[in-house]
């Protein structure tokens, strides 16, 4: 066994598989699920860290999509207002609910009728909300304060909100619990194929022991998100893919304190744009460009995105002038979109698709919230009998505590919140450690060195990128990706990795690089020094 209980490759290349799942994102984490539930022996391989493309890079909203009525898409409306409500009760403690208002200019009765009948047939569809569809100037001011005196009233409806990377994680977590398997830093490097052509395994590569080794299996699936077309051109096969970036704004709360989500459309363009509270701060997004630089370049943001999403919020909240010098952090994803040929890359539909090319099925496109219906459309396609006769009950709620009133030294709320993050063991294992790293990080509104002391023990944590960009979110939450935070988070990183002095530095150095690349403000989208640069290699 390798750390953290991990079998190594060869064991794994000797059994024969059901299902092997190229992607750890949630595209590949909903599938492993469900299959696992099913009983089916699947192995899902991940070459970067889990959720290390688009999954920890979304606007990390678990949303009906109101925008998709106004595009007349009602059954893309339908299903991921579903999806949203089952998220909201499964995952209650990481899924929350959360307000959204759209504000109304003084005098703009067209746009606020247009709107209410809109919201009229989301609420319909999506359930009853608690509370007034509507607010007035004295409530809006309260939760957006600063907003520009001209919007005198508002409309209301909720959404949930999650942390994607985590939710991710949690949604492999459940499916290793049903036995199911799933590997970090490994890659697909070649796809195998028998005599007639058809796709029967991979040979994968272990990232960080540089071994490689072949693995064979009834269905290989190519959940692989952006880079789908890539695994698919291996068998020949032309693009189906275009590739549409989107970035976010991590804004510190106390210059743009709203406490609900705001959707308005963007002053310039026209295209929605949100600001949300979020973890204790705000982000700021979206953009929708299409990339010409190809996938190789890991994402960052562009020299005009950020102007572009300032500008979109100055218009909103005058005194609020916010400048690149407010910017904390940024993100970026590539949305794996299927090419439908609409001119504009932000009407492009959010749909998914999944089709079989000589044995390999690719399922992409969708989002975030409807992972779990795209993964159970997977199942009624590979195995239609096993799905008719389980009856469907392999969900597992994700949190199993935030209903119970036990003694546990935490707050109900917090243990909630605990439990649905990190998993059942978790709260026990932390009420283990010592009370000072229970306290939450200095600057940090949700977080403990408990919780990195946790994820490091027992999430399959290699590098320290894994700990400090998708376990915790410290590479948005704090200034400067949290390097004042490195002094506290050394000694209990290097406990629980077995990490002596010199690997810690090496992977300060790997850290700090790729948040310079990937997350700082004011890079110009040029990032190819990015991995390729980043001190430690991909297989150390
Ligand atoms: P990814 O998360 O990119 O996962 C694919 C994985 O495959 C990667 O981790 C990659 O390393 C791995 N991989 C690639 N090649 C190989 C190989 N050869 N071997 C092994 N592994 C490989 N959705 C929502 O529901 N709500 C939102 O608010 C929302 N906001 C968004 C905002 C933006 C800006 C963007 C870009 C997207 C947003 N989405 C949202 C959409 C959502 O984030 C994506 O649909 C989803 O994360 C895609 O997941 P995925 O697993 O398909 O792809």
């Amino acid at each position: 066994m390798e750390r953290n209980g991990r079998p190594p490759l060869h064991e794994l290349s000797r059994r024969r598989w059901d299902l092997l799942i190229i992607g750890g994102g949630i595209t590949g984490a909903g599938i492993f699920r469900e299959a696992a539930g099913l009983g089916l022996r699947t192995l899902l391989v991940e070459r970067e860290d889990y959720a290390s493309g688009t999954s920890s890079q979304s606007a990390k909203l678990v949303h009906g999509g109101l925008h998709y009525l106004s595009r007349f898409q009602l059954g893309l409306a339908r299903e991921s207002i579903r999806e949203r409500n089952h998220l909201l009760h499964e995952g209650a403690g990481l899924v929350d609910a959360i307000d959204f208002v759209l504000p109304v200019a003084a005098g703009d009765w067209k746009h606020s009728c247009t709107t209410m009948v809109g919201l009229g047939v989301y609420h319909a569809i999506g359930g009853k909300m608690q509370g007034s569809p509507h607010l007035d100037r004295g409530e809006l001011e309260r939760i957006a304060p600063g907003l520009d005196t001209c919007y005198r009233t508002a409309h209301r409806y909720f959404e949930g909100q999650t942390d994607d990377a985590r939710l991710t994680l949690r949604v492999i977590a459940a499916g290793e619990r049903d036995q199911g398997l799933a590997r970090n830093y490994t890659e697909v490097i070649a796809l195998i194929r028998d005599r007639h052509g058809a796709v029967t395994g991979a040979e994968v590569l272990d990232r960080i022991t540089g071994e490689a080794f072949s693995i064979s299996a009834r269905f290989v699936i190519n959940a692989t998100g952006p880079w789908s077309d890539q695994l698919r051109a291996r068998l020949g096969h032309a693009p189906r893919q275009r590739l549409i970036g989107g970035s976010h704004l991590v804004i510190p709360r106390h210059r743009l304190p709203v406490t609900t989500g705001i959707a308005v459309y963007h002053v310039d363009s026209g295209l929605p744009l949100y600001i949300v509270p979020w973890r204790g701060v705000t982000l700021i997004g979206t953009t929708h460009i299409e990339s010409g630089a190809g996938l190789d370049t890991p994402p960052g943001i562009s020299a005009a995105e950020a102007p572009y999403l300032l500008a979109g919020v100055n218009a909103l909240f005058p005194d609020a002038r916010l400048s690149a010098r407010d910017i904390q952090a940024a993100f970026t994803g590539y949305r794996p979109i299927i090419d439908t040929r609409t001119a504009d890359p932000a009407r492009a539909s959010r749909d998914y698709g999944i089709w079989i090319e000589q044995g390999l099925m690719t399922v992409t496109g969708g989002k975030l919230t409807t992972h779990r219906s795209m993964a159970r459309q997977v199942m009624r396609r590979i195995t239609p009998r096993l799905v008719r006769q389980s009856g469907y009950q392999t969900a597992l709620p994700l949190c199993q505590s935030c209903a119970t009133t036990e003694e546990t030294g935490f707050t109900q709320a917090d243990r909630c919140r605990l439990e649905a993050h990190y998993g059942p063991g978790a709260v026990a294992a932390m009420l283990d450690m010592s009370p000072a790293e229970r306290q939450q990080l200095p600057g940090l509104a949700d977080l403990t060195l408990a919780e990195l002391r946790w994820a490091a023990r027992a999430e399959s944590v290699h590098h320290l990128d894994d700990l400090l960009t998708r376990r915790t979110r410290i590479a948005l939450l704090a200034p400067d990706g949290g390097h004042d935070l490195l002094d506290l988070i050394e000694p209990v990183a290097r406990e629980e990795l077995a990490w002596d002095a010199d690997r810690w530095r090496r992977e300060v150095e790997r850290y700090e690089t790729l948040w310079a690349c990937r997350y700082a403000p004011a890079i110009s989208g040029a990032s190819s020094v990015c991995l390729a640069e980043a001190p430690l290699s991909r297989a150390s």
